[in-house]
């Protein structure tokens, strides 16, 4: 089974994504944790993405195809996979659709998580003074931003997986368990 995690920064994706995996034993594949293990590694490239994962914007096409291209033809994703911040760009979604064409295979669903955006931001205003786990993209104004981006460049693929009768839509305000639920109920279908 093959999924697509798909919804605005701050909705849930890598949450449901996690839960998802450890249930149905599918790989999640997050670019933003792979890209965010590349900046970890202190390399240039590492170093070139930083600066673009701190602005918001996205990080280029090519990088990102050759990420995914390069996992999901592991072993690890034989059973399947659950793409978690990947698609991006209608770009993405059709080289997507091209590699998995060649490999026989296809997506099942994408699952998208719907959220009210002022509430993102109120969620990440929250989140600010609090101690733990702190991403550096992680504040108001790059968040702005990614929302920017994310409604610019991302959401526009989603007539691409209407046409192909893919999309399944959530609504991703509910609690964690309810919108996990709700996956479960159409994985299960
Ligand atoms: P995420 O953890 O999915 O929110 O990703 C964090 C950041 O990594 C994003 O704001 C982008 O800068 C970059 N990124 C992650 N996935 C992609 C992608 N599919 N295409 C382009 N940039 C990405």
């Amino acid at each position: 089974m093959n999924l697509i995690m798909f919804g605005p920064p701050g909705a849930g994706k890598g949450t449901q994504a996690k839960m998802i995996q450890d249930k149905y034993q599918i790989k999640q594949l997050s670019t933003g944790d792979m890209l965010r293990g590349e900046v970890a590694s202190g390399t240039d490239l590492g170093n070139r993405l930083k600066s673009i994962m701190d602005a918001g914007e996205l990080v280029s096409d090519e990088v990102i195809i050759e990420l995914i291209a390069n996992c999901i033809s592991e072993a690890e994703c034989e059973k399947g996979f659950i793409l978690d911040g990947f698609p991006r760009t209608l770009h993405q979604a059709e080289e997507l659709g091209n590699m998995l064409g060649h490999m026989a295979r296809k997506m099942d669903h994408v699952i998208v998580l719907e959220v009210d955006e002022d509430a993102l931001v109120e969620r990440i205003r929250g989140r600010a003074g609090e101690a733990g786990e702190t991403r550096s993209d992680d504040n108001e104004e790059t968040l702005i931003n990614r929302l920017k981006v994310y409604n610019d460049q991302t959401a526009p693929i989603l007539p691409y997986y209407e046409e192909r009768g893919l999309l399944r839509k959530i609504d991703g305000m509910l609690p964690i368990n309810e919108v996990t639920a709700k996956i479960e109920a159409i994985l299960d279908a």
